[in-house]
């Protein structure tokens, strides 16, 4: 089955909205098995929506659009879809019946505009939205399924939930494609490429993708099967061959995340952390706290950007400071130990660095960074050397940080 997505609106070609909506479509159609073509994005313009769904009508089995079809006047898509299909626009009494109850419920009046949405093009079902106002709808012409969704993402995910998956499977489309996602951090894309390649090629009907990001590298597993059964079985199989060759490289399996996971750990363990941060001015705070329930261990932290903060709050000593610098491996872990002690916490995390963009030279560069961690039996210090802005450089520490403490704690 071919499948092709067409999103509409202006906002989403001048980079005033990023299109979420083609790539959750994307996955929710590759896990019924279509084979997404093409997907385009047009602005709101009758002329060229109505050229991209001509071309869609023509090669695909599967269309489904989405935006444009709100009561404004930028929303034109009912009408071009009415237009391409040769069909007059017809008044849908089921739909305006809801349209008026929801404005109803509102303790509003309906306004003139809102009845318009009633009206739907002959032979089409209307969707329900349960969200919004604005009906989706279904259309079949010449051995094409049309689908027309809202273009919020809510409103979208919604239909495509309830009527569109279920309506394909009643097709005869089957879940034969299953996704697993194995997140890792601190590994370069091309090492960890390099380490399962031949295992992957080995490992039938699977194939490999990759996110990386400034914070890891994400290796999707996809496998197909000839049932939704094998599938699933193909992607378990494949996916703990290739965990079980990442090792510890692997933070977590699905969507979760690094904090979660070190969450986890400490709250299995019944360890506290408290955090020292320089360089990355409360970031490891945050993302430990991100976490519900993260007060269980997680006690505290110090901000200490100057070396007399990091004397007088951590302990930190002044022959340190003045034969090794704030930014070096002693400091880091003096930090780490003078939080633990005053935090009176099981684990000690301390960061310190150089952010950039200026503040470095030959011997400690921009992006150079610390992290220490230490508890009642070891400690640990890495030198990191990272890419990037002073955002992104700050975001990587903090995630090395969180690393090393879930590396400490397993
Ligand atoms: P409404 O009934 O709310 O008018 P609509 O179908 O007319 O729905 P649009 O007006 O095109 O939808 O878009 C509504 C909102 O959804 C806007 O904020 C828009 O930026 C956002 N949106 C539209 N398409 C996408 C997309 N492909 N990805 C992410 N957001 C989108
Ligand atoms: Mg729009």
């Amino acid at each position: 089955v071919k499948a092709e997505i067409v999103t509409i609106g202006r906002e989403l070609l001048d980079g005033g909205r990023v299109d979420t909506n083609t790539s959750h479509l994307g996955v929710r159609l590759a896990a019924l098995g279509a084979e997404v073509t093409r997907a385009t994005t047009v602005p709101d313009d009758p002329a060229a929506i109505e050229e991209v769904l001509l071309r869609a009508l023509g090669d695909a089995d599967v269309v489904i659009t989405t935006g444009g079809l709100g009561p404004t006047s930028d929303d034109r898509t009912k009408h071009v879809v009415a237009r391409v299909l040769g069909r007059s626009l017809v008044l849908d009494d089921d739909t305006l019946e809801r349209i008026a109850a929801h404005f109803e419920e509102l303790g509003r009046p309906m306004p003139e505009i809102n009845v318009s949405q009633a009206m739907i093009p002959e032979g089409a079902r209307a969707i329900e939205n349960t969200v919004g106002t604005a009906p989706g709808l279904l259309m079949e012409q010449d051995g094409t399924l049309f689908f027309v969704l809202p273009g919020v993402p809510a409103e979208m995910k919604r239909m495509v939930e309830s009527y569109v998956v279920p309506f394909l499977e009643g097709r005869g489309l089957k879940r034969l494609t299953e996704e697993r996602i194995l997140r890792t951090t601190g590994v370069p894309e091309s090492s960890i490429a390099e380490e399962i390649e031949e295992l992957t090629r080995r490992l039938a009907r699977t194939e490999i993708a990759y996110t990386a990001s400034a914070t890891g590298v994400d290796v999707r597993v996809i496998c197909r099967g000839d049932t939704p059964a094998e599938a699933r079985r193909t992607a378990d199989n494949a996916a703990e061959r290739i965990g079980e060759k990442l090792g510890d490289a692997v933070y977590a399996t699905g969507e979760e995340s690094i904090e979660q996971v070190v969450g986890y750990l400490l709250e299995m363990g019944k360890k506290t952390v408290a955090v020292a941060e320089s360089c990355t001015g409360g970031r490891l705070g945050w993302r430990l706290t991100r976490i519900p329930g993260s007060s269980e261990y997680f006690v505290g932290g110090v901000i200490a950007y100057s070396d007399d903060l990091k004397k007088r709050l951590l302990g930190v000593r002044v022959k340190t400071l003045r034969d090794h610098g704030a930014v070096s491996e002693e400091a880091a872990l003096e930090m780490a130990e003078g939080v633990r002690g005053k935090a009176q916490s099981d684990y000690g995390v301390a960061i310190t660095g150089i952010a950039g963009p200026g503040g470095g030279d030959d011997e400690k560069p921009v992006g150079l960074i610390f992290v220490a961690v230490s508890w009642d039996r070891g400690e640990r210090v890495e030198r990191f050397r990272f890419s990037g802005g002073r955002d992104t450089v700050r975001e990587r520490a903090a995630q090395a940080a969180l690393d090393m403490l879930r590396r400490a704690l397993l």
